[in-house]
């Protein structure tokens, strides 16, 4: 059953630039933008004063934990987060129990995400059989069933001639391989990054270099088969280089940015406090500065928000034992607007059709706001602060940093194909 909206007063953001103007939604389309509109009988008027008025977002990287972790979250409580962080899209990572590596899991995904009805849950499918990195999935059968991003994340391939191997099936299939840089045998026992904390803390370390030699040896794999490679969730200086020399080639890379690499550094696992324990891990302030000037020269191309949910009992263990890993749907704007010194536009770029056209949806989502269109639109206010209250979040897990911390640019309303799945900040189901 769709809706007949008018939203009025907005300023609207799309690919095709910045404007004000009304815009009503009808029969899960847009149907009319103008400067002004004037309301019909049945609309539901939404007063966009103030607001953004954008295409909705789409993450590239939410870890929804069903089918194996639903204490942690469900395919449902996972999509109500995201429609309240202003998601119209989320692609579901593979590392579920059992693994996204067969059309019967990959369809189970996408089947819960229609019932939830909240988002649109497009599976990924592990590059890997159990991301065992071992035997490839059946890579043109999960094609076929319609799974565009392939990953292993939460590991890395390590064999370089499986990840050639793996590249060289997704040129023919037309898939994109996104990977977790991450060389195994460098981070072994690892808590936190290594460097002059991590000494001073006493902890064991993650190198830098464990993830830059991943990133440049995939990108020369991408130079010799001319696959595209999506780099997950980079995290140093020197990985935001070799991504910008890669760009600069001509090569198909692209490559993503989370909102904690954005904001937060080591030198909070001082209290050796689990909640900041993530994989890659924070890093120093230099590699911050450039994460963040890798998203604002579009080096970056996307901000993905490595939504981690973990029950407290999991996640309230001590560092070694307490697995890696944060939420991130409900804060991604709100840290990515405090934290980026971009045009609000730029911001919107990378959380939407920017990740759209990555994941393969940019027919339905990151369109322009134009007549004929698809209706999967966000409304926000830029300018609102808040700060998070743990008992308000919609997934079923806790484990944010930013608790306490002062954000900017809140959620209004999420329009799903013309339906609102949330009205004044609340999910409506
Ligand atoms: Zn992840």
């Amino acid at each position: 059953m769709s809706e007949q909206i008018l939203i009025t007063g907005g300023t609207v953001i799309d690919p095709t630039g910045e404007r004000h103007a009304d815009v009503r939604i009808a029969d899960g389309r847009v149907v009319a933008v103008a400067d002004r509109l004037g309301p019909a009988d049945g609309d539901r008027v939404i007063d966009a004063s103030g607001c953004v008025v954008s295409p909705g977002f789409v993450d590239l990287h939410t870890h929804l934990r069903e089918p194996g972790k639903e204490e942690a979250e469900t395919i449902e409580t996972g999509s109500r987060a995201a429609a309240k962080g202003g998601y119209t899209c989320i692609v579901a990572m593979p590392n579920t129990d059992p693994t996204q590596d067969s059309v019967s899991v990959v369809e189970f995904v996408r089947r819960q995400g229609e019932i939830a009805g909240l988002c649109d849950v497009r599976p990924s499918g592990s590059i890997t059989i159990g991301r065992r990195g071992e035997q490839l999935s059946p890579l043109g059968e999960l094609a076929e069933a319609g799974v565009h991003l392939f990953t292993d994340d939460g590991d890395g391939v390590q064999d370089p001639l499986l990840m050639r191997r793996a590249l060289e099936y997704a040129a023919d299939l037309g898939i994109v391989l996104a990977q977790h840089c991450e060389v195994k045998r460098l981070t072994e026992g690892a808590v936190m990054h290594e460097g002059d904390c991590c000494s001073t803390f006493g902890l064991p370390g993650w190198p830098s270099i464990a993830e830059e030699m991943m990133v440049f040896r995939d990108i020369e794999l991408v130079r010799l088969t001319g696959a595209p490679v999506h780099i997950l969730h980079l995290s140093t200086a020197r990985s935001v280089d070799l991504v910008r020399v890669a760009k600069a080639d001509g090569l198909p890379v692209t490559a993503e940015a989370t909102p904690h690499h954005i904001s937060l550094t080591d030198e909070l696992l001082a209290g050796y406090d689990s909640i900041y324990k993530v994989n890659p891990p924070l890093r120093t302030m230099v590699d911050v500065e450039a994460v963040r000037a890798g998203v604002a020269d579009g080096t970056i191309d996307a901000i993905a928000t490595d939504h981690a949910p973990h029950a407290p009992e999991t996640k309230e263990q001590p560092l070694d034992h307490a697995p890696p890993g944060m939420l991130g749907l409900e804060t991604a704007l709100g840290v990515s607007l405090a934290h980026l010194d971009m045009p609000v536009a730029a911001v919107v770029a990378a959380l939407s059709w920017k990740p759209a056209a990555i994941a393969g949806v940019a027919d339905d989502h990151g369109r322009p706001i134009a007549e004929g269109e698809p209706a999967n639109i966000t409304v926000f206010d830029p300018d609102e602060t808040w700060q998070v209250v743990p008992a308000h979040l919609a997934s079923k897990s806790r484990n944010t940093p930013f608790v306490g911390v002062e954000l900017r640019g809140r959620v209004r309303h999420t329009i799903l194909r013309g339906q609102l799945t949330v009205g004044d900040g609340t999910p409506r189901r």
